[in-house]
């Protein structure tokens, strides 16, 4: 069966015609429904702070961009937020910030315990790299999933974005959260300069040989105070390719929650990640970040719903699910995969 999984299957559907995308779009959306319903599961992130001390070459909130005034909210605050969402019934909490090692892991540890014990929601983390024992720890604490990007497979490509880790210690780093058994996802950016189809059959083939829980993708966006502010995404005049992109990623990796990630909502204002949802994913994250804080976590330029409230963005995630004929999805939504 794997044999059918090969980098040739996934250039041949990734250099699928303008004509038949609809019938590729037709069979993700298929492969969707049989493993993982009709339901979309809603998951809210909180962007609890924007310090980090990386400097990653294709992100707004990079270290050494002082246009970003940085901050950290409270746990208090953090989980007024966490008791709010499950009132208005949703069911996980996904915690993102920078990457600051050390510091503050003891702090979100803690973090993690209060929400576990104060609500019934289940907990993703996505804060960058960390050792094997700080793993261990926030499990221990409670921790459900945890969110780390690979964003490309291709080596070199991922020495020349990230000075300040190397493709082995990520992928280390993912290889130990599923070993503690945690649900892990990854992903990858679509379009980042340099990279080419090639590259995106690879990011692919390495979601499925990671065996992921959840798989987050997004086209690249330049933002302008980045050093690659200059560039432009490696499909910007083929930009069916992001949605191809995801279609096939859905038809590698059938049992796999994949959200529709925000980023297409901001190449496709309005109809994004309808799209996306409708040709293989399975999720929505709608953002729970306090509207003060929002135009300070601005990974790329153009982030839809920075003037919301949190009341507006999840109504509008409800009602966009509910507009293309899919149900809310009920209960945590845990991983369907049995490792
Ligand atoms: S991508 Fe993450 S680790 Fe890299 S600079 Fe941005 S916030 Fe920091």
């Amino acid at each position: 069966m794997d044999n059918l999984y090969t980098k040739d299957y996934a250039l041949t559907l990734l250099n699928t015609k303008k004509g038949a995308l609809n019938e590729l779009y037709a069979k993700a959306d298929r492969i969707r429904k049989q493993y993982m319903g009709d339901e979309v599961f809603i998951r809210g992130i909180v962007e609890f702070s924007n310090i980090c001390s990386n400097n990653c070459l294709y992100c707004g909130i990079r270290a050494s961009n002082s246009n970003v005034k940085r901050y950290k909210m409270k746990m208090d605050e953090i989980l007024s937020i966490a008791k709010k969402m499950e009132k208005s019934h949703q069911t996980t909490i996904v915690l993102q910030s920078g990457e600051i090692k050390g510091t503050y892991d003891e702090e979100i540890g803690e973090l993690i315990k209060r929400i576990k014990r104060e609500t019934s929601l289940a907990v993703t983390l996505s804060v960058g790299n960390r050792p094997y024992e700080t793993y261990k720890y926030w499990k221990e604490c409670g921790m459900d999933r945890y969110f780390l990007r690979f964003e490309t497979s291709n080596r070199e490509l991922f020495s020349r974005l990230h000075p300040d880790s190397s493709f082995d210690e990520r992928i280390e780093c993912l290889m130990n959260l599923k070993s503690l058994g945690v649900q892990t996802g990854s992903g990858f950016m679509i379009g980042l300069p340099g990279e080419t189809i090639e590259t995106l059959a690879e990011n692919i083939l390495l979601c499925r040989a990671l065996d992921l829980d959840m798989i987050g993708i997004g086209p690249f966006i330049p933002h302008p105070d980045t050093p690659l502010g200059n560039e432009k995404n490696a499909y910007e005049d083929d930009k069916d390719m992001f949605f191809k992109a995801v279609a096939v990623l859905r038809i590698f990796n059938p049992d796999c929650h994949i959200p529709a990630t925000t980023a297409f909502d901001a190449v496709f204002p309005g109809n994004g990640r309808n799209l996306v949802l409708q040709r293989g994913a399975n999720i929505f994250m709608p953002n729970n970040t306090p509207k003060k804080y929002r135009e300070e976590y601005l990974l790329y330029p153009g982030k839809p719903g920075v003037d919301e409230t949190p009341e507006e963005s999840l109504d509008s995630a409800i009602k966009r699910i509910l507009s293309i004929n899919r149900t809310v999805g009920t209960g945590p939504g845990h991983s369907i995969k049995k490792h």
